[in-house]
């Protein structure tokens, strides 16, 4: 199985076997959201270089699972001409098969990294579970009943575009003052920059970070207080069993997720509070990758065309 992320800024690729154990994976970095040809070529040239490094002959892969940083409609299409802009109306599951002779799946990368993070991770076992992945955006993905919960469009779980701030800036989406203007990775980054130079990047933010930098842990945990406002009233309304978070700030330190907990407990009601585990994903960055191999193993009818049993989700917990 194959499995690819296109992140804003990066391209990762992960193959792995039938007892969903990660044989090789690589990341790049490449600007997704404004070339997707040219984002399109270099996934497929990944893949072959993944499958290379793993010793795997394309034929015997039995499909691919695809996670994009966009806004994907039922039908497969990138469903906005702002988030993503070099992708609106592309089929990307069409474009990935006719360049690879494969079998693909695609689907939003947040909720792709909810299906890792309930397959492999941390909400094993979980029917009702919100999953936050904060890094150059901010997505959600929502699980409930044990189902990915992906509403009328497909476009269910942008969590990125609530609106926190009527007057702040302008986001991509072309509102003003969304979530992920005040908490996304890239928001935090262009909130220290000029106290640490404007090249600083995530790699730098986890140095700051683990040195107890205060000013890094305080813009950190205020982007954390910020998520978890939003996720308040999303919690009062579908009450979930957890709240796992994910993306690349999730991997820089605790405070994003004691200023979630923060603001859970200051505006959410009570009684869903105290029995809502907020954690973050075993999985980091790697769930969306992670995730777009699960749609794979979650595809039976694929698995029994290829002559497979069914797989289910006891599977091994992908190696790093
Ligand atoms: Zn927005």
């Amino acid at each position: 199985m194959v499995g690819i992320h296109f992140d804003h800024h990066h391209l990762r690729v992960a193959v792995a076997d039938l007892s969903s154990t990660v044989l090789a994976e690589q990341t790049v970095d490449l600007d997704v959201d404004h070339a997707a040809t040219t984002a399109l070529d270099a996934a497929a040239e990944l893949v072959d270089v993944v499958l290379a490094e793993a010793g795997i002959d394309r034929s015997r892969v039995i499909g691919v699972g695809t996670a994009l940083s966009g806004p994907v409609t039922r039908d497969g299409t990138v469903g906005s001409t702002v988030i993503m802009p070099g992708w609106s109306g592309l089929n990307a599951a069409y474009e990935l098969s006719e360049r690879l002779g494969l079998h693909v799946a695609v689907d939003n990368d947040a909720n792709l990294g909810a299906l890792a993070e309930i397959s492999f991770g941390a909400g094993r076992g979980l029917t009702d579970v919100i999953y936050v992945m904060v890094s150059s955006g901010i997505g959600a993905g929502v699980v409930l009943g044990g189902q990915l919960h992906r509403g009328a469009t497909g476009l269910a779980g942008e969590l990125g575009h609530v609106l926190v701030h009527p007057d702040g800036v302008v986001c991509r989406c072309g509102n003003r003052g969304c979530l992920e203007t005040v908490a996304s990775t890239d928001s935090v980054l262009e909130l220290l920059r000029p106290a640490y130079g404007s090249e600083l990047g995530v790699a730098q933010l986890a140095e700051l970070m683990a040195a107890g930098d205060l000013g890094a842990r305080r813009v950190v945990g205020d982007a954390g207080r910020e998520i978890g406002r939003i996720l308040a009233g999303l919690c009062n309304v579908l009450s979930p069993a957890a709240i796992i978070v994910g993306g690349d700030l999730s991997v820089v330190g605790d405070p994003l997720l004691t200023g979630i907990r923060e603001a859970l407990e200051r505006f959410g009601l009570p009684s869903v509070v105290e029995a809502l585990d907020v954690k973050a994903g075993v999985f980091g960055d790697r769930a969306e990758v992670l995730g777009a191999l699960a749609l794979v193993i979650g595809d039976t009818d694929r698995l029994k065309s290829a002559g497979l049993a069914a797989l289910h989700n006891d599977a091994p917990i992908p190696a790093a």
